[in-house]
């Protein structure tokens, strides 16, 4: 069975996230609500993109079970498919891992329900509990806990995981403020779910690779544990840092709902080269868990995994720009050709 620790000790373990957003762009998922029921409508798409994704570096199979929690359910009126739609993400995602020998994962995330004080909090840890025992039933090979603005709500999470003996990776959301909720700077965030127990620890989601990576550095100094890093592949800048802030003034068109998030982030994207760059520099760190969040393709995936030394199935399909018909050096090329590159 594949292992964590024993792939991290190899090098670099890459991970694939963003389901959520790469469904919605294919059409088999509605943005607002965010549910995906796309597991139980199509299982066949979430298997595609599961393969895509190893195709293109993943050693991850994360089930698509991000926001098939309880609390969210219940905003869709649809908690009676709670059960059958995490145990059908998890075979989905169980069949690609096994077929491809990488590592299965179960997910489990922000409720939106969580707050330190509110009663709320028992109903927390029972949706972690109900996800966790059937993840590991599934034969999950590990938990990654995400998307975290509340420290308490990871550290409930991944108690929750440890107690089912599994590793975790717990990642957290860093918000406009560079803050989390309950703690002043996500490094003492990370600081905690490693002494709480934690495989890997870090950030994911709504930064961009620009205004995640200043944080990065912090994180690997505060913990002795392997750091993760899964950016949104966006241009945020300090002005904005997160997806959420966001603006596009040279949208010709803009979004019916006032922001660029989540359905008009598409010109504000980072280009592939940007993603490779995050991941060498969050290499250069010292950061051995490496990925891209909401927005991620199979060809930002590749890029990651090339970025730190590796060759995927899909490296074969890396571009060769010297075969290009105008902008290429083969000698075959016909050079009355080449030479209207300049023109075009
Ligand atoms: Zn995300």
């Amino acid at each position: 069975m594949p292992d964590l620790s024993a792939m991290l000790e190899r090098g670099p373990v890459v991970c694939a996230e963003g389901y959520l957003f790469e469904c919605e762009r294919r059409g088999y998922l509605q943005a607002g609500a965010f549910v995906p029921e796309v597991v139980l409508d199509h299982p066949e798409v979430v298997t595609e993109l599961h393969r895509e994704f190893v195709h293109a570096g993943s050693d991850v199979v994360e089930a698509f079970t991000y926001y098939g929690h309880r609390q969210k359910l219940r905003v869709i009126g649809k908690e009676d498919i709670l059960e059958p739609l995490n145990r059908q993400a998890l075979s989905v995602a169980a069949a690609v891992a096994r077929q491809t020998g990488t590592l299965l994962a179960g997910n489990v995330c922000n409720t939106n329900v969580y707050e330190p004080s509110s009663p709320a909090v028992p109903e927390v840890r029972a949706a972690f509990e109900e996800q966790v025992a059937w993840a590991a039933e599934a034969g999950a090979d590990m938990i990654i806990a995400e998307t975290f603005s509340w420290l308490g709500e990871a550290l409930l999470a991944l108690e929750v995981i440890r107690a089912a003996g599994l590793p975790a990776v717990v990642t957290f959301a860093v918000h406009r403020d560079g803050t989390l909720r309950d703690v002043d700077s996500p490094e003492d965030a990370c600081r905690q779910a490693e002494q709480a127990g934690a495989t890997v620890v870090g950030l994911n989601c709504i930064r961009g690779p620009r205004t995640m990576l200043p944080l990065l550095g912090r994180v690997r100094e505060a913990v002795s544990c392997e750091v993760a890093a899964l950016p949104v592949p966006y241009r945020t800048t300090e002005a904005e840092p997160t997806f959420f802030n966001l603006s596009d003034p040279n949208a010709v068109v803009a979004s019916p709902h006032g922001r660029a998030f989540p359905t008009a982030l598409d010109p504000l994207s980072a280009n592939r080269y940007e993603i490779g760059a995050f991941a060498a520099d969050a290499s250069a760190l010292g950061i051995t868990y490496l990925g891209v969040c909401c927005g991620a393709s199979p060809m930002l995936i590749r890029q990651v995994a090339e970025a730190v030394g590796r060759t995927t199935e899909a490296s074969r399909f890396s571009e060769k720009m010297q075969n290009h018909f105008m902008y290429g050096d083969n000698e075959r090329l016909p050079e009355h050709i080449v030479a209207l590159g300049d023109r075009a």
